[in-house]
């Protein structure tokens, strides 16, 4: 039997192979590639436009996907990365590029085989994902929101919509959901998808915010707030075992700490923190010297410049606006004359320097997530199809699944894939 829709006007049903429910990075892929394959396609969108997280990726500039081999890229994905390979086998990286570039949005490598749009604007990927969409006559509803699925005898029958003009049921023989995970609720995706799948039987793994800012103890941070550091080594300490470390860029904030290397340490952070372990953060801002060679370095400069003030003299081994934090901490007088300070006194500044420590309390909420770790379970999902294995012609794709990665492209990489590979199955399906 074909699928219908009834679109609420006398005359006007409808009729879908493939009703796809979230126009995000993995709804857009999918929607497009089922109708691109001849399918009929319905996507459902509950905001008033598509692509709303994606238009403020990557800052506004969309770090589209990462152009590093697929070995490495791999090792960017936390959880369940054996699972991608299929969906990676059929649509990767030059694929996404290849989309984009054909329908106007010509992209560019930087740093780290990030790969962004030239225009460096995230609304032009959005501009050429809907091009796409659009020469494939998918049938876009927006203000549609899916409220829950209607299972019946363990295979899908349809979802009962709320719509500006009301609220109904919809038939569909094959359903892919893309509703995402819970983080930045305000872009649509506020975690309606863990429901429906749980609904349908499937285990979550708990959603968790992952690539979050960090809260921590104390005034210190707070009273760096705005300092952004280069060339620094974080490493986490879990109940006072080194556990993990990251070099680059990081940032004070309000409430403890973020930016690059700690939003890549958070995720394990996170996990940590869950199992009621002690977690702490230590800064090495000087990762190329070891400890003797930063004491050669204080030396000499206290004894060049030891007749200034040690608040003076600090200019040359620390930010400016470290200076009174970090010599608060080690009692020493900030007018103190650089003579005058003992090797106690030095010891102590060296090792701020070192291992600069901060108690993580807690993370960010979801609003202030850049993803959510956790979902659906692979497991229970065909990694050849993303069909549902509980429920015949349900089908997942993007982060409502339980996969996550790192900064630089990854994340949507997986939306983008398997969403391709799921409206790829539901059209070769004969049934
Ligand atoms: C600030 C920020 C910056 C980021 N930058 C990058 C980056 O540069 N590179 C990168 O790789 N990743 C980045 N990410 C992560 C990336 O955006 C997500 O991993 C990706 O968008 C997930 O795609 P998705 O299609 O699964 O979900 P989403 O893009 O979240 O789309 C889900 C869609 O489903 C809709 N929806 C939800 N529930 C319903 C319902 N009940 N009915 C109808 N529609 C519904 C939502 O409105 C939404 O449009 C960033 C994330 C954030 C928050």
């Amino acid at each position: 039997m074909t699928p219908k829709l009834d679109c609420g006007h006398p005359g006007m049903e409808q009729e879908y192979d493939v009703i796809v429910v979230g126009a995000g990075a993995a709804g857009l892929l999918a929607a497009g590639r089922a109708a691109e394959l001849g399918g009929k396609v319905l996507l459902l969108e509950k905001m008033e436009r598509a692509g709303r997280k994606l238009l403020i990726t990557g800052k506004g500039r969309c770090n589209i996907t990462n152009a590093a081999p697929p070995c490495e890229f791999f090792q960017h994905i936390h959880s369940n990365s054996r699972f991608l390979r299929h969906a990676f086998a059929r649509f990767f990286t030059t694929d996404i590029i290849r989309l984009l570039n054909a329908h106007g949005c010509a992209t560019v490598v930087e740093r780290g085989a990030r790969v962004f749009p030239l225009s460096n604007k995230s609304a032009d990927v959005v501009g050429a994902l809907m091009q796409w969409v659009n020469k494939n006559q998918v049938a876009i509803s927006y203000r549609h929101k899916v409220a829950s699925l209607v299972i019946k005898d363990g295979q899908i029958d349809g979802l009962k919509i709320h719509t500006p003009a009301g609220n109904r049921v919809v038939h569909a023989k094959r359903i892919i959901l893309c509703t995402g995970g819970k983080s930045y609720p305000a872009t649509g995706s506020d975690g309606d998808g863990y429901r429906f799948a749980a609904s349908a039987g499937h285990a979550i793994e708990p959603p968790r915010p992952a690539l979050v800012p960090l809260e921590t103890a104390g005034d210190m941070a707070p009273r760096l707030q705005g300092l952004s550091l280069r060339n620094v080594k974080a490493m986490v300490w879990v109940n006072g075992k080194k556990a993990r470390e990251e070099f680059g860029e990081m940032l004070f904030t309000g409430f403890g700490v973020s930016g690059p290397i700690i939003l890549t340490l958070s995720r394990f952070i996170v996990g940590e923190l869950h199992q009621h372990r002690q977690v702490e953060v230590a800064v090495d801002l000087k990762p190329a010297l070891d400890e003797t060679k930063l004491d050669h370095r204080l030396l000499r400069d206290l004894a060049e410049f030891g007749r200034s003030r040690i608040d003076r003299i600090a200019r040359k081994w620390l930010p400016a606006a470290m200076i009174p934090v970090l010599l608060e901490q080690t009692g020493i007088a900030a007018g103190k004359q650089g003579h005058h300070l003992t090797a106690t006194e030095r010891r102590k500044i060296l090792l701020l320097m070192k291992d600069l420590r901060f108690t993580i309390t807690g993370c960010r909420p979801f609003k202030e997530a850049i993803i959510t770790a956790g979902g659906v379970l692979t497991a229970e999902i065909e990694a050849k199809t993303m069909e549902s294995k509980l429920v015949r012609n349900l089908y997942f794709a993007g982060e409502l699944i339980d996969l996550d990665a790192d900064t630089g492209g990854f994340n949507l990489q997986l939306a983008f894939s398997t969403g391709w590979l799921a409206a790829e199955a539901c059209m070769r399906r004969s049934d």
